[in-house]
């Protein structure tokens, strides 16, 4: 499908966990989790507007240190979200630097950092030529588990069990839309910056009647309303969503969270540290198995399932783990072993208990 956003790992699946969503054609980018980010270049860095922390264990938030380090001394406000506690989590990290000089600056970077409850949100600024003192907290709405809507998108999140919360996240484009290179030739039409103010028209849900300048070869300038352009030359189509879950614990109240976030996705990245064979594990530390990543995407009716954030012992079992995935995504079922088999045992005392 067509889409403005490009989405990538920032590691290999047994490296630091983490996604980017690069806007194409434009200088901005999302990013959920910071793991290790050694392997992304500054200037992709540089992009991120908003970065969405699922909670803050370190493989999942180590690389705060590395964008912080990249960004410090630009005039630049990045959002930060994440789960409870958060706001200290971040307040904490910069408490760790000394920051003397920063009153010389006359532009440095400021964190608007917003902390996801059931009922509402956290906002504080820490502005870095404040030495990035808190300022400003206050309590803002949440609503159906929507952190921002944008014109384009939405980032929705659901709050699930990691035995701590842990957040996952599904990004939404409202909608796509194209411009047809060849009924722009067919109606004699030039190509020019003209066309990006359409695209934004359109986005902003601007009325079919507003009127906009039209360069042509034959004929110059001419005047179209949007509703004219709309039929001549734009296709719209359905946006890409986008989904990210890690860290989450196999049960049937979280599995229903997962899968009304993530539904009908055209791309779920999902975590699968473990085995089937090793579900216990997998309940013992709140994470799922491949085969369990596997299921949830096909319950959710997801198009495509990429699986990661593996457990580092599976160095040599990384094709098995993604075929267990894929298995279960196609509908598959596992033979029943006689780990599985203790598993289950595991789970019933776990539920006595
Ligand atoms: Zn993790
Ligand atoms: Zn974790």
């Amino acid at each position: 499908m067509p889409s403005n956003f490009l989405s990538k790992l920032i590691n290999d699946p047994l490296g630091d966990p983490g996604m980017m969503v690069e806007f194409l054609c434009e200088q901005r980018a999302l990013q959920f989790d910071l793991g290790d980010l050694s392997l992304i270049k500054n200037g992709e860095l540089l992009k991120i507007s908003h970065v969405f922390i699922s909670h803050t264990h370190i493989d999942h938030f180590i690389g705060f240190d590395h964008l912080l380090r990249v960004v410090f001394g630009r005039s630049k406000t990045i959002y930060l979200y994440g789960p409870e506690n958060f706001i200290d989590n971040v307040a904490g990290k910069l408490a760790g630097f000394t920051w003397n000089l920063v009153d010389r600056y006359s532009e440095a970077v400021t964190f608007e950092v917003i902390e996801v409850h059931e009922s509402h949100m956290v906002k504080a600024t820490l502005k870095a030529i404040d030495r990035f003192k808190k300022s400003a907290e206050k309590e803002i709405p949440f609503n159906n588990g929507i952190l921002i809507d944008e014109d384009r998108f939405t980032v929705r999140t659901a709050i699930l069990e990691h035995r701590i919360p842990c957040l996952g996240f599904a990004l939404e484009e409202k909608k796509h839309v194209n411009i047809c290179k060849d009924r722009l030739e067919k109606m004699d039409y030039r190509t020019g910056p003209w066309l990006n103010e359409l695209k934004k028209c359109v986005y902003e849900g601007k009325s079919d009647e507003y009127v906009l300048d039209v360069p042509s070869v034959l004929k110059g300038n001419q005047k179209k309303t949007l509703g004219q352009l709309k039929e001549e030359v734009i296709l719209i189509s359905p946006g890409q969503k986008i989904s990210y879950i890690v860290d989450t614990v196999y049960n049937e109240a979280n599995k229903k969270r997962i899968i009304d976030l993530v539904q009908g996705s055209d791309i779920l990245f999902c975590e699968s540290p473990f085995l089937s064979e090793e579900e216990a594990r997998g309940q013992e530390r709140f994470h799922l198995t491949a085969y369990q990543a596997g299921t949830i995407a096909r319950d959710a009716e997801v198009k495509k399932l990429n699986v990661f954030h593996f457990s580092g012992k599976h160095t040599f079992r990384t094709g098995q783990i993604i075929q267990e995935a894929e298995d279960a995504f196609r509908g598959k079922k596992i033979p029943i072993t006689k780990e599985t088999n203790k598993t289950n045992n595991f789970i019933n005392q776990e539920k006595l208990a």
